[in-house]
């Protein structure tokens, strides 16, 4: 009996279920791939606010993740919160370890209600260790303004400026989420080391809903892990982020 392909999801818990593992594990379960887990921290939150977080101590990150990639047949790892830089040193220590397997890089640094979820000793050490070792980056505007260290960008052409700056630093992908905010049009970019953009365009859709970041990464690697090329498998993450997307504005509508 062949084993299923394993995306290996390096996350932190949300108590409201609306970020974090619980929707990594959906999405990777959606696309037919199993899940292994490595807890960064666990977090109390409500829709609204973070009211507690409690951060794993590193050697146990690393321990979570070690023990999965030798238990199963992990074809791709997905990192969402990591919260400190002591665990995104383990995690890339890990990852220095196990170069063959895609590695697809949600940099979380802070929850939409406005707490940090990456120290800015995390950030800067995120920017140094494990940048060079994702395949692929998936930044919303803020945090490529972060990463790149310019600032929010204001028009397409500072966007481009910053993510190309950011695959400078290994990555061979970086997917901006969210293109030029006043845009009527949702637009995500893939920039590539030596390639034109290429665009993922939506409709900007009137509801709200959390967890989309982790959602869109774990979609990444899930078809990454099945075994679709990079490009395609970004495609098949957008169409079902459009497809939660219109679920939930039926259910809103009802
Ligand atoms: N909590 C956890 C554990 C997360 O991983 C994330 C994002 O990845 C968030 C909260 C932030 O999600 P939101 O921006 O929807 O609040």
């Amino acid at each position: 009996m062949t084993r299923p392909s394993h995306v290996l999801v390096v996350a932190g818990s949300d108590s409201s279920g609306g970020a974090g593992i619980a929707p990594d594990v959906a999405t990777v379960s959606h696309f037919g791939a199993a899940t292994s887990l490595a807890i960064t921290a666990v977090t109390a939150q409500t829709h609204d606010a973070v009211t507690a977080l409690h951060v794993m101590p590193a050697s146990l990150v690393a321990a979570q993740m070690r023990a999965a990639l030798s238990a199963d047949p992990v074809a791709a790892i997905k990192i969402g919160m990591l919260a400190t830089a002591e665990i995104v040193e383990a995690v890339a220590d890990v990852l220095a370890a196990h170069t063959g397997i895609p590695v697809v890089l949600d940099p979380v640094i802070a929850s939409t209600s406005g707490t940090q979820l990456l120290s800015d000793e995390g950030i800067a050490c995120l920017h140094r260790k494990l940048l060079s070792l994702s395949l692929i980056v998936t930044p919303n505007l803020p945090e490529l303004g972060i990463l790149s260290g310019c600032g929010s960008a204001l028009t397409n052409a500072e966007i481009a400026a910053q993510a190309t700056r950011l695959l400078d630093h290994g990555p061979m992908k970086i997917l901006v989420k969210g293109g030029h905010a006043e845009d009527p049009m949702s637009i995500d970019t893939l920039y590539s080391k030596g390639e034109p953009p290429r665009r993922f365009t939506s409709p900007r859709r009137a509801v709200a809903m959390r967890g989309t970041g982790c959602m869109l990464a774990s979609a990444i690697a899930a078809n990454l892990a099945l075994g679709q090329p990079i490009e395609t498998a970004v495609f098949h993450a957008k169409a079902f982020i459009n497809e939660s997307f219109d679920t939930e504005h039926r259910r809103l509508s009802n």
